[in-house]
């Protein structure tokens, strides 16, 4: 559903992204990994419209889209700061998007209540953004991006600021959340475990490309991918405890 065809992105002299190409299907969740600075939020910036590539094609579901202002390509871009509008409460926030569609009240009301009610925030409805904890205002932010159906999410590193408890509530709603409404993803994070949860395939951005692994295997196979290294890293401590047990 989302074909990327050699996308070039140079600020000045440096280089970020290099022929990247690379394609997602339908309800796909994809996990980027890749070092701070490697460039993957260019990458989902170009494809969000918010910056422009240099060269290269982005299609969705066939029809090209880099000459389309951002509101018009289905995709909506989230990342850590979710920036709600602070003068609206929650259902406000939630509603924006189909008030701006001119949806009939009844829809609106209908739509908002049942997404409120599925993101676990239908208490919460009458509430301002300050007045919310860090991982309610996430799934604010989630439901106003998903209350218009969006074709594609991009997110970056959205859960990053989360404690790890409110992390894992988040990753599990979101992961329940996509699966219902089939929305394909791609999901931005420097975090390993995180990349491994919620990828259905997992990519690492590397020199100004996108490498995809086939197997969740393969990825764990290639060392430059870290996964060993960690795994090694947690069964060396498992090995110890053990040993330490035994020896009392
Ligand atoms: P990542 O999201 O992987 O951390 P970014 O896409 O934010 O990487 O940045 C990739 C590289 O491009 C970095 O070296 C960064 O300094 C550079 N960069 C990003 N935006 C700009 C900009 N507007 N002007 C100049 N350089 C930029």
């Amino acid at each position: 559903m989302l074909e990327v065809e050699k996308l070039k992105k140079s600020y000045g002299r440096e280089t970020v992204l290099r022929d990247l190409s690379f394609s997602v299907r339908e309800g796909d969740i994809l996990s980027i990994l890749g070092r701070s600075g490697s460039g993957k939020t260019t990458l989902l910036k170009i494809l969000a419209g918010l910056k422009e590539p240099d060269d290269g094609e982005v299609l969705l579901r066939g029809r090209p889209v880099l000459h389309l202002p951002p509101q018009k390509r289905g995709m909506v871009y989230l990342y850590q700061e979710t920036l709600l509008f602070p003068h609206l409460n929650v259902f406000e926030n939630m509603a924006f998007g189909l008030r701006v569609r001119k949806l009939p009240e009844k829809e609106i009301r209908q739509r908002t209540e049942q997404l409120l009610d599925e993101l676990g925030m239908a208490g919460h409805s009458g509430k301002m953004p300050e007045q919310l904890s860090g991982g309610q205002q996430q799934r604010v932010a989630f439901g106003r991006a998903l209350i218009i159906n969006p074709t594609l999410l991009l997110l970056d590193e959205p859960f990053g600021k989360l404690d790890s408890r409110t992390r894992e509530e988040m990753q599990e709603l979101f992961l329940r959340i996509c699966r219902e409404y089939r929305i394909s993803v791609l999901f931005v994070t420097h975090d390993l475990k995180e990349a491994l949860c919620m990828g259905d395939r997992i990519a690492r951005m590397e020199q100004g490309q996108l490498k995809i692994y086939a197997q969740r295997s393969d990825f764990i196979r290639d060392t430059a991918s870290g996964a060993k290294k960690e795994m090694d890293f947690w069964t060396g401590i498992r090995e110890e405890s053990k040993k330490k047990n035994k020896d009392q």
